[in-house]
């Protein structure tokens, strides 16, 4: 099988964000193409495996999932170690979340590697009717901190390969 094939390079990516915003969901979406409509409980789930073709070469990714400890807005320093990418989400139909954006970057920079790559994801994009956060505001705070931007929808599978294919390769690209 593909999972069993040699790799060439590791690179571990963290998902980060409020609680709810579907940190899990997307990773669900992204590593085993599903979505559930039910809150799902972290706890338990460590990381998955992915392992991609990458600008010809093949890369598994290891991909971790908070274990609800962000419902604290803080998240312990060791998660955070050996990161080389992370995945910042927050929910366009939750203005909370979005403000929540700053303070993860600040721990992001307390607790990371100095050289870690980060991109910011608005989640919940086929939501259009409850969205509280634009696009455009979306796309600034991204700039403001020099990092990519996506609006995704794990439900719908929008926008999900793209975000982890980027923040994969922006790693690749420093190590
Ligand atoms: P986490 O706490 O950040 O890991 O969030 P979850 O992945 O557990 O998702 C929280 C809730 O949001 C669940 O009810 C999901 O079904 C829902 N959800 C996640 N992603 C989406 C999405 O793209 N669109 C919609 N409409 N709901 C979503
Ligand atoms: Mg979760």
């Amino acid at each position: 099988t593909s999972s069993s094939r040699p790799f060439d390079l590791q690179i571990k990516l963290l998902m980060i964000g409020d609680s709810a915003v579907g940190k899990t969901s997307l990773l669900l979406r992204y590593a085993n193409d599903t979505f559930s409509s039910t809150f799902i409980t972290t706890i338990g789930i460590d990381f998955k495996i992915k392992t991609i073709d990458l600008d010809g070469k093949r890369v598994k990714l290891q991909i971790w999932d908070t274990a609800g400890q962000e419902q604290f807005r803080t998240i312990t320093r060791s998660y955070f170690r050996g990161a080389q990418g992370i995945v910042l989400v927050y929910d366009i139909t939750d203005r909370g979340t979005f403000n929540s954006v700053r303070s993860w970057m600040a721990q992001i920079n307390d607790h990371a590697d100095a050289q870690v790559n980060r991109v910011l994801i608005g989640n919940k994009a086929d939501f259009e009717t409850a969205r509280q956060v634009s696009t455009e505001e979306g796309q600034r705070l991204a700039d403001e901190y020099g990092v990519k931007f996506f609006e995704t929808s794990a439900k719908n599978d929008v926008n999900v390969t793209e975000c982890f294919t980027t923040i994969a390769r922006e790693a690749k690209a420093r190590i």
